[in-house]
């Protein structure tokens, strides 16, 4: 790639200020959610329209620049911000935020990809639909982000991961051109499916400028509750008796370990409930019913009763009111904030078959506490799906670098067991620039050579987003 600084004026005319190089205007794009990578850029462009992408990934590839596509910059793997060598251009989506169309009869929506998750529930509340994604980040990450890391979030259970939720995209390729696959389709077998390799593909085939998206009734009434259970495996047969006795009403399982309440308690006050910390382990169900709140509430109770009576769980609350229901979720949306105000983390967004969570934690947690004394677990995350985020505190009063220190080899204790039980490295939250290692580590040789192909064929400049998911040959 081109190390020589290309002339900007091009760019600079057709993006009349929306083209950043102020290093104090472009400061927020290089730098991630976590803090924890920050890079350098030529500039930041800021297109509010498809052509406007074309034109400046047509630019970008006349000049080998590399493209750094980034939406809300929430995601959890520094895919979105540059390198250091300040060679890349930031193609920032958040100005385009328009809701192209909503069918009620076709149950879709067309959304910009700059479009907040947020605006695209709302947009689909307007039109007396419900848009099923949802993450603790939804009032800042956008639609294209979501759709490039495939994105899982609480209501995964039920409705799938953002994949499942997409009908169509329209994506701006490696080569500056425009490929219009809005298909409102649930039956569309003709060859390829192009549309499942951009999804979950970081911004390193293409450049998701606009989806298609899946909506569903809105439901007539939401239970919340939380279950105090002594550990995993009560929280698996808890899964398993909600499941019977619920089916697809079930359309939220999250299970948070003690330190998660602790910590929440500690650093966030507003949000802490006294039974997330009181227990070993803590589950928040909800579900929504299609018929009424009476309905509702007759099943859901029915079915605490039963865990009750079978041991299953200790103790429950059940949300009074859509102020507790809330504060309910509140409770499991603030641990990420609550775990990194409490100090250095390590963190690890791993799936396993559900059945064998209970196994993974007991084994896991036991291992990593005999080689490193005094580390404190912080376990929460979609029991339902099997996706734990599995993170890691330093010992009380420790940290810093020394804790950081051992991150090679804590991940390797927490990898070895995913990878035993037959599970993933990265459940929801993407490669980025964070696992591309350790996903060449733990993948077999075949499936990271068709990888390696299809990158080579869709950007054979290797422009797009380098050293992200792949490592740059
Ligand atoms: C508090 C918190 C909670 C979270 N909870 C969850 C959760 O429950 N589940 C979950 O899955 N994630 C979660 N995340 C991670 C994050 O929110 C998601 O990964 C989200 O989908 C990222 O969207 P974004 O718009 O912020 O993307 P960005 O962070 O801007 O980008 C993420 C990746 O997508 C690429 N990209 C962005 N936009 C485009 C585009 N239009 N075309 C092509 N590539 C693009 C970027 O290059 C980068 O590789 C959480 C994050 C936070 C901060």
């Amino acid at each position: 790639m081109s190390t020589s600084s290309p002339d900007l004026s091009s760019l600079r005319a057709a993006f009349a200020g929306r083209l950043l190089t102020d290093p104090a205007d472009t400061a927020p794009f290089l730098t991630d959610w976590r803090k924890r990578w920050t890079g350098r850029a030529r500039a930041v462009a800021q297109p509010d329209t498809t052509e406007d992408v074309a034109s400046v990934v047509r630019w970008c590839a006349q000049h080998r620049v590399p493209v750094v596509p980034q939406g809300g910059n929430t995601g959890m793997v520094g895919g979105s911000v540059p390198d250091d060598s300040g060679r890349a251009l930031v193609l920032s989506l958040a100005r385009m935020k328009r809701i192209r169309a909503v069918d009620p009869i076709n149950n879709t929506l067309t959304a910009d990809a700059g479009c907040i998750l947020t605006e695209v529930q709302q947009a689909a509340q307007q039109a007396d639909r419900l848009f099923p994604l949802s993450l603790a980040a939804e009032g800042s990450c956008t639609i294209g982000g979501n759709l490039a890391t495939n994105a899982g979030g609480v209501g995964v259970l039920r409705f799938g991961n953002a994949r499942d939720l997409c009908l169509g995209v329209e994506v701006v390729t490696a080569d500056g051109q425009v490929w219009n696959g809005l298909r409102g389709l649930r039956k569309d077998n003709t060859g390829y499916d192009l549309r499942d390799l951009f999804i979950g593909s970081e911004g390193t085939l293409g450049v998701i400028t606009a989806a298609t998206l899946k909506l569903y009734p809105q439901p007539a009434a939401r239970m919340t509750a939380l279950a105090a259970v002594a550990s995993p495996h009560a929280a698996l047969r808890l899964l398993e008796l909600a499941q019977r006795r619920l089916a697809a009403t079930l359309t939220g399982f999250e299970m948070m370990s003690r330190l998660c309440g602790e910590l929440v308690a500690r650093h966030v006050p507003s949000a802490a409930v006294p039974l997330a910390a009181a227990n070993p382990y803590c589950v928040l169900l909800e579900s929504s019913d299609p018929h009424s709140e009476a309905n509702a509430a007759q099943t859901f109770e029915r079915l605490l009763e039963e865990a009750f009576e079978a041991g299953i769980i200790t103790d429950a609350a059940v949300a009074a009111s859509i102020a507790q229901s809330r504060a309910f979720w509140a409770l499991r949306e603030n641990i990420p904030l609550a775990q990194a105000t409490e100090g250095d983390n390590i963190k690890h967004d791993i799936s396993v078959p559900i059945s064998a969570i209970g196994d993974f934690v007991e084994r896991t947690n036991a291992m990593l506490e005999q080689t490193f004394p005094g580390i404190r677990m912080v376990v929460f995350g979609h029991l339902g799906d099997g996706n734990l985020h599995y993170n890691v505190n330093a010992p009380e009063g420790a940290g810093g670098a020394r804790f950081m220190a051992d991150e090679p080899a804590i991940n390797a204790i927490v990898y070895d067991a995913v990878a035993q039980a037959g599970g993933s490295i990265s459940a929801e939250h993407g490669l980025g620039q964070l696992k591309v290692a350790e996903n060449q580590h733990y993948k077999s040789a075949i499936e990271l050579s068709l990888m390696a192909r299809l990158k080579a064929t869709f950007d054979p400049l290797g422009i797009m987003n380098p050293g992200k998911v792949m490592p740059v040959t």
